[in-house]
Parts: C-alpha cells; sequence; structure tokens
C-alpha cells in the first residue's frame, strides 16, 4: 500500500458500518494510532485486525508525532483512528495531519461514518448548506453568546451535545431562536435505541424534560436556518451604511451593518452597490 497517514473513520455505534477499504487499510498500515488505544482494540479484535497500536492525540507530546513521521519517512503506512466517527471531526488529528502535509508525507481520507452527516442525512431539516458548530462551549454565558452570533444564521446549524446539558442547551436554544424555529433531536445513531425526532425547540425541550430517557447517550441537536430575510434595507440601515461607507471599503461596511442590524451582507452590499452607482 502507498507511504502515507490514513484518516480512517469507525463506526459511531453499528460496528457494521466500518467500511471494506478501512478493513484493508487498518490491516495493512505498519501502525494505527488512536485517540484510546483499549477503546479501539475492542473494534479491531471484531475484525480481528492485529495491527500494532499506539496512542496519538492532539496534546500528545512530539515523540508520538515523531515515531509516525519516522515511520512513513522510511516508506511505512500509519492509520489515525479515533473513539468513534471521523478524526478530526471534534476529535483529535489535526496537528497530526497538518505536520504530516508540512512533512511532504501523503495524507489520504478514508471516509466513513461522520454522526454529524449522518443525522443530517435522516433529520428532514435542508441539507443544501449546513454549520456544523461542533459542542457549544459549556459556560452559559459563553453558550448563550454563541447562540446569539448564530441568529440571523440561515444555513441549517448542526451541533454536539452531551446528555447531561441537552435540555439545557434546548433550553436556551428556545431563548435565542424563539420556541418555533424547528429542530431536531438525533440520538444514539445508528444503536438500539435509536432516536430521531423533529418538532419545534419548544416541543423538543418538552419532550426532552418529560422523558429522563431522551437524557442519556449521543446526541446531535439540529436547528432549521433563519427564513431568508425578504426585508428592505431600512433607513436606519442605510445611513448607517452610507455613512461606514465613506470610512470603510463597501463589503466591510456591509459586514458591519450586517452584524449590527441582522440584513444580509450580501443585501446591503448589493444595496451600498446600487446607491454608489447612481
Ligand atoms: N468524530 C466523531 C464523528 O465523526 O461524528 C465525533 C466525535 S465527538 C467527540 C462525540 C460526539 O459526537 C458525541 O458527544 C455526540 O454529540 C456525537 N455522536 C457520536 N456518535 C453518535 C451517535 N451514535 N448518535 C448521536 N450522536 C453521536
Amino acid at each position: 500500500m502507498d507511504s502515507g497517514l490514513y484518516v480512517v473513520a469507525t463506526p459511531i455505534g453499528n460496528l457494521g458500518d466500518l467500511s471494506a477499504r478501512a478493513v484493508q487499510v487498518l490491516q495493512g498500515v505498519d501502525l494505527i494510532a488512536a485517540e484510546d488505544t483499549r477503546h479501539s482494540q475492542r473494534l479491531l479484535q471484531h475484525y480481528a485486525i492485529a495491527t500494532p497500536v499506539m496512542a496519538y492525540h492532539d496534546h500528545s507530546d512530539e515523540r508520538a508525532v515523531g515515531k509516525i513521521a519516522e515511520c512513513i519517512g522510511g516508506g511505512g503506512s500509519v492509520a489515525l483512528v479515533s473513539d468513534a466517527g471521523t478524526p478530526l471531526i471534534s476529535d483529535p488529528g489535526y496537528r497530526l495531519v497538518r505536520a504530516m502535509q508540512d512533512a511532504g508525507f501523503a495524507v489520504h481520507p478514508v471516509p466513513g461514518a461522520c454522526a454529524a452527516v449522518a443525522a443530517l442525512s435522516a433529520s428532514g431539516l435542508a441539507t443544501d448548506r449546513f454549520l456544523f458548530e461542533g459542542f457549544l462551549p459549556a459556560r452559559a454565558g459563553a453558550r448563550d453568546r454563541r447562540l446569539a452570533s448564530l441568529v440571523g444564521e440561515t444555513a441549517t446549524l448542526v451541533f454536539y451535545e452531551a446528555p447531561h446539558r441537552v435540555l439545557e442547551s434546548l433550553q436556551a436554544m428556545v431563548e435565542a431562536f424563539g420556541p418555533g424555529r424547528e429542530a431536531v433531536l438525533a440520538r444514539e445513531v445508528t444503536k438500539a435505541f435509536e432516536t430521531i425526532r423533529r418538532g419545534s425547540l419548544a416541543e423538543l425541550a418538552g419532550f426532552v424534560a418529560d422523558d429522563s430517557n431522551q437524557r442519556k447517550g449521543e446526541i446531535v441537536l439540529l436547528v432549521a436556518g433563519a427564513r431568508e430575510r425578504a426585508t428592505e434595507v431600512t433607513p436606519e440601515a442605510a445611513a448607517l451604511l452610507q455613512r461606514l461607507a465613506r470610512e470603510l471599503p463597501a463589503k466591510t461596511a456591509a459586514g458591519v451593518v450586517a452584524d449590527l442590524t441582522g440584513l444580509r451582507k450580501k443585501q446591503l452590499y448589493e444595496f451600498l452597490l446600487e446607491i454608489k452607482g447612481k
């Protein structure tokens, strides 16, 4: 097999979701770098894969990166796996991928399960544009500020969520986005108690509050994007925009006014070009 680093996706619950190519790669490489070696052993044993395994974390010391680089530099190959799903997606690997590329080594993806994409594909929400937000900040203040910054976002929002925080997060989303915004709770995807429930944020918060089982396991929360605003540029926004455009490039001025008013940057930019052209 070609020398290099192989970024291998592993199942997010159902062991059958490991691809045939992933099995081949995990069998064929010289070394597997795993987020948690004991955790990955269960998967490897299931597939009778006997490749040596070492621990790799983004805060592993330089020796771990050095060992991987040495193996690849000598013409070998290394597979990177995380506990579940696609490495680097809210999981370790970013530092390693960059280090291997910078050293001139090939980095090959071996695609497969990813909780965000799996949940999105069965959510019933718009999939043409989505924004992966990963985990919200744990602290309420930072979480609420992040949610406030997403209020006008028109792409579907995708969050990873810890079970002990899901109710609080849904309640915070009701406050930030309004009770009627459509959302989906995707829990234990591909596992025995898989639950995919679409409803308003208020309904989902009630569902999770009433049933403690919904506060268990692994969870993806998805929130429909804000409706495209067909509103016109208000006189106040127009005045601000014109004033700022005297000091700043048009795109920057449109961006600032979009942040302040919640209007769309593109709409403001086009408005500015239109009035400048007059
Ligand atoms: N790299 C992984 C991926 O590709 O999805 C994600 C790793 S992240 C540390 C773990 C989070 O992913 C969980 O807290 C949960 O939000 C989500 N997750 C993982 N497996 C899941 C599943 N089977 N069902 C729902 N969410 C899942």
